[in-house]
């Protein structure tokens, strides 16, 4: 089914049933179980307040990765089974999800202690039954990535995780949910949870955003799973008053690759505190991060987003002048940020740091939550709730991980016709975001669409598509999650807006005047979260 113009407003009309199961939150947790329940045939619906991988789902590193910190703190369990994922998505997902190499420089006065990350990558490798790693010699290191500090230089090591783009990560398995019979909505806000005379929960009072609905709207399932990562709490508030989730913030920092010319993703310690951290070649730009930290405010709306605070962006920029002093990036060569929050089931330990990235389920009047895990482990958080939701279904046989989640996509799908315009590499990239959809959105561009939005991989093809059919209901959903132009080019992609006006205007037919609502909106939006130095940071500058 084609999410295009009559698309919401059809489904709205179809929300009030009875459901097997409501999951509220359109992030990665929330995709799993949906994919998951309608693999198993179960009538489910999802439902998301704002815009589908809003919140956490598309501000995270980016990576497919066992975690390779994990190790440090003791937690060998987390690492093995994020292992074990990546190994299973490399497989399944392939050109959704990439492998990456990373590289570790060590120093002289560095933090990192070369026996430890020895060991560590051995471990690493033995969990993936692979024998991947690299231990080379300062001159070796070089020749990897050039602009690594030579003074001190000593050593490094090599290690593989993986690559992925964390929002269309999330839209490819609600999108193929969706062709398996789920229903998803986005704009939808769950403000209640509705009780059986039991006290059990059976049901939720849902919101439409977007303005265009009849609302509230009370609908019923036999079970509903509260998927909402660090809005966890809010979610359950009327049913518990004390919090589960401990919300830590995480800032990212994008550069553009002539400015930061890093060709090889490098993990490096931060030199004041000696925290991992990565810089990774990023969709033809550089993403360093991140930081973590408390955020003990509210997870936010759009237009009052999360956003990286000064401290951390001196703090990322200290790490990089570190680890590449030639490279002299500073404060203007950024080209956006970018800040989520860790929904971490909290222990109190005292450094942030320390807490376990283990996830939880569990069950509160009927009510299933989720929190902590990371999108490496989406498929075992999604089995691991829907096994507790079992008692509430009805012979209904236990999830497991040994099916098929991903559908299986052809090598190339149509690399003939598009020999001219594109190489391979570009082929398997579009193939991976789009999967079985990449033969009608490629035929939806007009010709001159099928070419690169240089210096990004992203097809002009691509933005038409996802106007017309990917559930976009504002100017801002486009340009940071379905492809992340606002993130990507130089401010929030301005050059670039005549075109995306008029793709806009053509498949949407927005007059003038609604061009000019969503164009504020977004700017609102992408000043106060996602600008190189964020509207609230900058009013605290001006003010002293
Ligand atoms: P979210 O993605 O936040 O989704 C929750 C959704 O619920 C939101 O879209 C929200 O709008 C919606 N919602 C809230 N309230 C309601 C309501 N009342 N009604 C309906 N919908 C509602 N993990 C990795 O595996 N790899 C990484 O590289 C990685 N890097 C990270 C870097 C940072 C800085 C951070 C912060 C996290 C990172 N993680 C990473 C962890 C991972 O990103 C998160 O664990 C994961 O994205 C959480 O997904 P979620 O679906 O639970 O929450």
């Amino acid at each position: 089914m084609r999410w295009d113009m009559k698309w919401r407003k059809e489904t709205w009309e179809t929300l009030n049933q009875e459901w097997d199961i409501i999951v509220i939150g359109g992030g990665i947790t929330g995709a799993g179980i949906l994919r998951e329940a309608a693999n198993a045939g179960l009538k489910t619906l999802l439902v998301e307040a704002y815009d589908f991988a809003f919140g956490t789902s598309s501000r995270s590193s980016k990576l497919i990765h066992g975690g390779f910190r994990y190790m440090s703190n003791g937690q060998f369990d987390v690492t093995y089974e994020s292992v074990k994922e990546r190994e299973w998505l490399l497989g399944e997902a392939k050109n959704l999800v990439t492998p990456l190499q990373f590289l570790v420089p060590l120093f002289k006065d560095g933090k990192m202690k070369e026996s430890s990350l020895k060991i560590g990558t051995i471990i690493y490798d033995m969990m993936a039954k692979k024998w991947k790693h690299q231990f080379l010699s300062g001159q070796q290191t070089l020749a990897k990535c050039s602009i690594i500090r030579q003074e001190g230089l000593e050593k490094g090591v090599t290690y593989y995780d993986a690559q992925m783009d964390d929002s269309r990560f999330v839209l490819r398995i609600i999108r193929e949910a969706v062709m398996a019979g789920a229903t998803a909505i986005n704009y939808t806000k769950v403000t209640q949870l509705l009780k059986d005379d039991t006290g059990r929960v059976n049901g939720v009072v849902l919101v439409d955003q977007s303005g265009e609905e009849d609302s509230p709207l009370e609908i019923r399932a036999k079970v509903v799973i509260n998927a909402t990562g660090p809005w966890s709490d809010e979610v359950r508030s009327s049913i518990r008053d004390t919090d589960k989730i401990r919300k830590l913030r995480g800032c990212h920092l994008v550069f553009p690759f002539d400015k930061f010319p890093l060709n090889h993703a490098v993990t490096l310690l931060h030199p004041d505190d000696g925290r991992l951290m990565f810089a990774i070649p990023w969709e033809g730009t550089v993403l360093v991060g991140t930081t973590d930290l408390d955020h003990p405010q509210a997870a936010g709306r759009p237009g009052n987003e999360t956003c990286c605070t000064m401290e951390e962006i001196d703090y990322l920029l200290s790490a990089i002048e570190y680890t590449f002093p030639n490279v002299q990036v500073g404060k203007k060569d950024i080209i956006s940020t970018m800040a989520g929050l860790r929904p971490i089931i909290s222990s109190g330990a005292e450094n942030p740091s320390d807490e376990s990235r283990a996830h939880e389920v569990w069950d509160e009047d009927g009510l299933i939550n989720i929190g902590g895990g990371k999108i490496t482990i989406f498929r075992i958080m999604a089995i691991d709730v829907l096994n507790l939701a079992r008692k509430y279904l009805e012979d209904v046989p236990e999830f497991k991980t040994n099916q098929r989640f991903f559908e299986p996509l052809p090598e190339t799908l149509v690399a003939n016709d598009m020999d001219d315009c594109f190489d391979l590499q570009t082929m398997n990239y579009l193939l991976g975001r789009y999967g079985l959809e990449l033969g009608e959105m490629l035929a939806v561009g007009k010709a001159e669409e099928l070419c690169q939005i240089s210096p990004l991989p992203n097809i002009w093809a691509e933005v038409r598509w996802c106007v017309k059919s990917e559930a976009v209901l504002h100017l801002d959903d486009l340009l940071l999650r379905r492809v992340r132009l606002g993130l990507l080019l130089p401010n929030g992609g301005e050059e670039v807006m005549p075109k995306v006006k008029s793709i806009f205007q053509e498949e949407m037919k927005w007059t003038d005047e609604q061009w000019n609502r969503e164009y504020q909106r977004y700017r609102d939006i992408w000043e106060q979260a996602y600008a190189p130095i964020p509207h609230d940071v900058k009013l605290e500058l001006e003010g002293g």
